[in-house]
């Protein structure tokens, strides 16, 4: 574990194997932290945060900070990159080119924490205008982040950077299937930055130890981003607690292409929504929504392009797509082509694991037609390969289809009609919405879900804004205190 600017040792001897999707070695072991662990890393994390070292630290202190940490990951890409890879298998040219974005949210937020305005002040109608009532912005403490496996560090940053930029501390409960980026990022931190010991924390463990993270009753607030099911139970822990929550979930976006658009632009927009990642994104457009009168062209382009999918080590830049992250997620989404096929939808090309590859966690990009919006794989979230194309025949018909769903994550319209597009983004609920594009996010642009896909906001102002609360202050310029039997409310 990483606790208090230091490695040290969990206070159990169970272990958790870290293995390469590709084939299956293990290459490392890492501790499954304990409650004790985490009343440990708490504690740290409480003295670290009521500290001088950290609570005296200025907006600008803070700022300095979070760009040596950007410094420190630029200059770390390719290590962390291969790290992502041997514990997701995700292609190594996209965790290269997510490690050469990563520090942009920790200067973003460096920078905007600089310009919150603590101390706006209010007008309150009272005492003759004798009343000075003015709001402070605070930390809240003590922050249980709590990762999924998908895009360890990204989403890592997406917690860390704001909640230190607004001058919290942090434990985190990285992914059991991908613990050691967050416990070699901290050991970095530690190394090349001035981030004071116990400000970053790191826990590893299985849902237990983020569990254990989410009842304690010394943690202010909770950050978590995974499936829609743990998070309800997070969210239930939090009410019981009554501790500030925001929530990252899952999605089944709606990916809607009109007749009138670049059809070109728009399968290689499906392409990018559910192949990129082999699937494994929460933004995934895993639902491909087609009008009837380009149906028929649409899937047989994407079902070309999908075989002509280059499946391989993802260290090689060749190759295009890798495996699923590991044989747990392989057997769900193996499940779920079954119910695809059970339920009565066709696939026009994968489905099955492809014979040329190492390991047990490849399955084929898998285009799935004639499904109905009412079929499991197009109700519930697969995080996988799988594309489940459905027709629809007028504009009315795809908002329904498009909004008929638990999920609220991610949508995209793909029209050259500019009105048809505003109505859809005025309609879709959705907390992100593309047109004419897929899969696009920045430090500065909000990102979250309505519905089941989450609460609260990732990203830009928004992002900042969960790691504070909010304090009005009274001063009293009149001296008469008035009737001490009316609230004076007016
Ligand atoms: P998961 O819900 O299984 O696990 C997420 C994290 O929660 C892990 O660290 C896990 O150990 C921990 N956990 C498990 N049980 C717990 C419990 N009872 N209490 C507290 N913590 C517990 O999700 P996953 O399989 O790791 O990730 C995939 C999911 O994450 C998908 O649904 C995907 O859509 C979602 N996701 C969402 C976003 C977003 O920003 N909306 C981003 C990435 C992934």
């Amino acid at each position: 574990m990483f606790v208090d600017g230091r490695f040290r040792a969990s206070s159990g001897d169970d272990r958790i194997d870290v293995s390469f999707p590709y084939d299956g070695t293990v290459w490392a072991t890492v501790p499954d932290g304990t409650a004790a662990d985490v009343d440990t890393a708490v504690g740290v994390a409480r003295a670290a945060f009521e500290s001088d070292a950290w609570g005296d630290a200025k907006p600008s202190d803070r700022r300095v900070i979070l760009n040596q940490i950007a410094d420190t990951i630029d200059a770390n890409t390719r290590e962390l990159a291969e790290l992502e890879t041997l514990q997701n298998g995700k292609l190594l040219r996209e965790m290269e080119q997510q490690m050469e974005a990563l520090g942009e949210w920790y200067r973003y937020y460096g920078r905007i924490c600089e310009e919150v305005e603590s101390g706006r002040t209010i007008p309150v109608d009272k005492k003759d205008g004798q009343m000075f009532n003015y709001v402070r912005h605070e930390p809240y403490g003590v922050v249980g982040a709590i990762t999924a496996w998908n895009s360890p560090l990204l989403l890592t940053a997406w917690k860390f950077a704001p909640a230190l930029a607004a001058g919290n501390t942090v434990v985190q409960k990285p992914s059991e299937e991908t613990p050691v980026s967050a416990l070699r990022f901290a050991e970095l931190v530690y190394e090349h930055t001035d981030l004071p010991p116990g400000v970053y924390n790191v826990v590893p463990g299985y849902g237990h130890t983020g569990a254990a993270l989410t009842a304690h009753p010394d943690v202010d607030k909770l950050a978590f981003t995974g499936s829609t099911a743990v998070g309800r139970e997070v969210a239930k822990t939090a009410g019981e607690n009554l501790t500030k929550v925001s929530l990252e979930l899952g999605g089944k976006s709606p990916n809607v292409i009109f007749p009138d658009a670049d059809l070109n632009d728009a399968v290689n927009g499906v392409m990018k929504g559910i192949f990129a990642a082999t699937g494994q994104t929460c933004m995934a457009g895993s639902r491909v929504l087609v009008h009837e009168d380009v149906h028929e062209e649409v899937v047989a382009r994407l079902t070309e392009k999908a075989s002509d999918i280059k499946l391989g080590d993802p260290r090689d830049p060749e190759t295009e797509m890798g495996p699923v992250a590991f044989r747990g997620q392989w057997e769900t989404v193996h499940e779920y082509v079954q119910s695809g096929l059970a339920e009565g939808a066709t696939i026009t090309v994968g489905g099955e694991m492809p014979a040329d590859q190492p390991g047990e966690c490849f399955i084929q990009p898998t285009v799935f037609v004639d499904v109905e919006n009412d079929m499991t794989v197009a109700r519930e979230e697969i995080f996988g390969p799988v594309a489940s194309v459905i027709s629809f025949e007028d504009e009315a018909a795809a908002l329904d289809i498009a909004n008929d769903t638990e999920f609220g994550l991610a949508a995209a319209i793909w029209t050259r009609d500019m009105d048809r597009a505003n109505r859809f983004v005025e309609t879709v609920q959705a907390g992100t919405v593309w047109v004419n594009e897929y899969r696009l996010i920045a430090p500065n642009s909000p990102f979250g879900g309505y519905k089941a896909s989450g609460l609260g906001r990732e990203n830009g102002r928004e992002g900042l804004e969960e790691y504070y609360q909010t304090k009005s202050v009274w001063y009293n310029h009149a001296g008469e205190v008035g009737d001490p039997f009316v609230l004076d409310a007016e």
